[in-house]
């Protein structure tokens, strides 16, 4: 049977992997959540939105005939990628996660690691800093127990509405960025500390690399335990799973 693939997506690894699955001829979704106003546009046809849930994304998979789903969400997308173990265990269909490795550190990091948003919220419960927040407009609002630092915000789409704490520099752009930049942009913003979630991958590495030229601590943000599922970091190593073994061996 054709492979019809539904990709969930959100992430420059699944937008790479629509390129491979198109340039093969596969025909397929990408799937977005809908939290950015312009998503990169992709080479396979995309639908934006929640599937309403498992039950949801279960119905989903019927109706479009998906014969495999490749998580490519962030490693973030916690509630997406346990809905879609649930789904693709309850309807047989092959799921396989295109993750990117965590960052380690490096001599000359000064990390510490937290276990979740919470624990960068109490992190940051000291005197005031100029710091860069980095974990998603999503989440800013848990940082409003803090409001005597200085932040510096980078964000994909202009935030709407006031901001959750008094003294924020906002820059709307979007990756992948660049690390004798972010070099610069510290710098000139005097920061001290760096909270960023632990999202792996090359795009967002770049403030890390800053952070340790310019010996800033960073507080990392470790991420949420994965569903259990089978894990590939290469794309081509999805498009040997579809093409060889996917039907037959699921998770
Ligand atoms: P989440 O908390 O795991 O998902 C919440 C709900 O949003 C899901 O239950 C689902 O709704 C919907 N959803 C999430 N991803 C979807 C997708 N690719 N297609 C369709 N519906 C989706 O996820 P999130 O943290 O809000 O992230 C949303 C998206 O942004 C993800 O696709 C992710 O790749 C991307 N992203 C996230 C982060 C991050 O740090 N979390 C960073 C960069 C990009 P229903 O239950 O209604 O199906």
């Amino acid at each position: 049977m054709r492979p019809t693939l539904l990709v969930l997506g959100g992430t420059m690894e699944a937008t790479a992997l629509a390129r491979a699955a198109a340039e093969r001829g596969m025909s397929g979704v990408v799937s977005f959540a809908g939290r950015v106003a312009r998503p990169l546009r992709q080479p396979l046809p995309q639908r934006v939105g929640g599937f309403g849930g498992v039950e949801g994304l279960e119905a989903y998979l019927k109706t479009e005939r998906i014969t495999h789903v490749i998580d490519a969400t962030h490693p973030f997308a916690a509630q997406m990628s346990r809905n879609a173990a649930l789904a693709c265990a309850a309807t047989g269909v092959p799921l396989i996660a295109l993750t990117r490795p965590p960052w380690t550190p490096a001599p000359g990091d000064r990390w510490t690691c937290v276990a979740d948003i919470a624990g960068a919220v109490s992190a940051l419960d000291r005197p005031r800093l100029h710091v860069m927040l980095a974990v998603g407009r999503m989440h800013l609002a848990a940082f409003a127990p803090n409001p005597q630092h200085r932040y510096l915000l980078r964000l994909v789409d202009p935030p709407v509405g006031p901001l959750p704490f008094p003294e924020a520099e906002v820059i709307v752009d979007r990756g992948p960025f660049d690390a004798a930049a972010d070099r610069a942009l510290m710098a000139r913003c005097g920061t001290e500390l760096v909270v960023s979630k632990n999202s792996g991958g090359a795009g967002a590495y770049a403030k890390i690399a800053a952070a340790r030229a310019l010996g800033v601590p960073v507080v990392m943000i470790d991420r949420p335990e994965p569903p259990a599922r089978r894990e590939a970091h290469e794309v081509s190593e999805v498009l040997d799973w579809i093409s060889h073994a996917g039907a037959a061996l699921g998770v």
